[in-house]
């Protein structure tokens, strides 16, 4: 049984799709197009108008028109904020359809697209809507040593960077752009967003929400294309002011060559390889279903997913066979089926990326609990996957694989595990499972990672920063910090003649 596709849904579709410049659809200069296809088929879903530098330029354009000549600039905050506002209630109006566009173009379960990422991009709308009307500054007391008598009135302005280009991942294709746009806007920028090829279908479905929410034109332009091209045209660009990336480190090493011609700002969330450590006391139970939901939740498409799991060795066979169990356990089908756990990865080539590293694992000796393989013939399905008898230097344990696959090893004490938890590049996200409070906030301050969750795993919330330390990235999103990444502070000093 498939769910029912809703009417909207089959209609966008089957439109053709452009770029959105300036409040107008437009196709490609170069007039090419790219299929984004159906992950659970490998079937083209639809052509999608294929941006490169020309187009970038022609947009970088209208949002810097749109930053200095525009409405946008000139509006209240609150006026703003009520925009952004409605941007997350058009998104709840239209949860269902954008779920399953979600669900078709990245093959993930209709069910979770429903259930996290839909109204996840919806709140963090709402919640940067309250912030609009709250950027302030400081007043602050001087001294100036080598003025004595000298009064002062000084302040700080909060004020917008400006033409800001935003380059998203596959993974979370709605949520992902709701978490560039919302502080983005809140303060007062314009946007260039350009989502991954893989996904394309969502933020171009965001885009037409955006101007029916009473967005000015040019305030967010989309442009779909390939990283290469599109991406790369962004981040170079001298009329982008801040440049926000999300995928691989080590595109973002490449995003921030390219920035450094203006010398742009630039945030990062990049990749990860996030420890999650179980001791002994935690409930069995709880720890098992938490390590399984760590590493198998969007097909271990996440850059926090818990993909180097620790248990203390004397429950070490007991959880991580129960992780296995629940591995074999999880069905797998096409993202629109309604029973389905697990859906496809998002292309032909992570697939590929996926099984190689099952190769490179096997070719280096690991044991293979659970999965191990591709799953059938269509579509670009894999096994959740468990792996242990691993070693510190294998490929499977250092790199990212982006997939639902686990790596386990077992720990004795607080000390040591707090050595391998760091043991790499990155820094992201790691969780903790135990009982004892002071065991686990020990830990915490010790691992060097941009979010520890304990006794609970992938737990998201617009108000909770988000980002990396290491090589995961730079910045925070999500929470006030995020703003601060979308703001200039400008200090205003006048001499008070007295
Ligand atoms: P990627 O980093 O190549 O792509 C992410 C985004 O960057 C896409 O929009 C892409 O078009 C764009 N991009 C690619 N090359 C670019 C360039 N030279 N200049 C500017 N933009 C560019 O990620 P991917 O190829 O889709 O996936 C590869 C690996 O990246 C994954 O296996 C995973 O390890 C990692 N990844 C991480 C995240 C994350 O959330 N941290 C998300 C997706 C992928």
């Amino acid at each position: 049984m498939t769910v029912t596709l809703e009417k909207s849904v089959e209609d966008f579709i089957t439109t053709p799709h452009k770029l959105f410049i300036d409040g107008q659809w437009v196709d490609a200069a170069s007039g090419k197009t790219f299929a984004t296809p159906n992950p659970a088929t490998g079937q083209t879903l639809a052509h999608v108008a294929e941006a490169d530098a020309e187009d970038v330029d022609r947009a970088v354009r209208a949002a810097r028109r749109a930053f200095e000549q525009g409405p946008w600039s000139r509006m209240t905050a609150s006026e703003r904020g009520r925009i952004i506002w409605r941007i997350g209630d058009l998104i709840l109006e239209h949860a269902e359809e954008l779920a399953q566009l979600e669900a078709l173009d990245n093959g993930k379960p209709v069910a979770v697209a429903r259930a996290a990422d839909v109204p996840l991009a919806a709140d963090l709308f709402h919640y940067m809507a309250g912030w609009a009307t709250k950027i302030e500054g400081n007043t602050i007391s001087l001294s100036v040593p080598y003025m004595p008598g000298a009064a002062f009135h000084a302040y700080t302005l909060r004020e917008p960077v400006g033409v800001v280009g935003q380059i998203i991942p596959w993974n979370f294709p709605l949520l992902m752009a709701a978490w560039k746009l919302g502080p983005a806007l809140a303060t007062g920028n314009v946007v260039i967003l350009k989502p991954a090829e893989q996904t394309p279908l969502s933020a171009l479905r965001l885009a037409e929400l955006i101007a029916e929410a009473g967005m000015p034109d040019g305030v967010v332009n989309v442009l779909p294309g390939y990283g290469e091209t599109a991406g790369a045209a962004l981040a170079a660009h001298d009329g982008v002011d801040k440049v926000a990336f999300t995928g691989s480190t080590e595109v973002g090493k490449l995003i921030v060559h390219a920035a450094a011609g203006n010398l742009k700002k630039v945030t990062l969330e990049l990749g990860g390889k996030s420890p999650n450590v179980v001791f002994d006391d935690a409930d069995p139970d709880i720890a098992i279903q938490g390590a399984a939901n760590a590493i198998f939740f969007n097909h271990g498409q996440c850059c926090v997913a818990g993909s180097r799991l620790f248990v203390q060795r004397d429950r070490f066979d007991q959880v991580v066979e129960g992780v296995a169990e629940i591995a074999r356990g999880i069905r797998l089908g096409p993202g629109m089926e309604p029973d389905t756990q697990m859906g496809p990865l998002v292309s032909d080539e992570q697939l590929r990326r996926v099984t190689g590293y099952l190769d490179s694992g096997r070719a280096e000796g690991v044991r293979t609990l659970a999965g191990g393989n591709r799953h059938g013939e269509r579509g670009y399905f894999v096994q959740p996957t468990v792996l242990t008898d691993v070693r510190p230097e294998m490929k499977v344990v250092r790199e990212e694989i982006f997939g639902p696959v686990v790596v386990a090893s077992p720990f004795s004490d607080l000390d040591e595990i707090a050595a391998q938890a760091n043991a790499t590049d990155f820094g992201l996200g790691a969780g903790i499972w135990t009982r004892d409070i002071s065991k686990a906030h020990a830990l915490a301050g010790k691992i060097r990672a941009g979010t520890v969750w304990i006794n609970c795993y992938n737990v998201f919330d617009a108000a909770l920063p988000f980002g990396g330390y290491k090589q995961s990235g730079w910045g925070r999103e999500m929470g006030h910090q995020a703003l601060d990444a979308y703001t200039e502070v400008k200090s205003v000093c006048t001499q008070l003649q007295t």
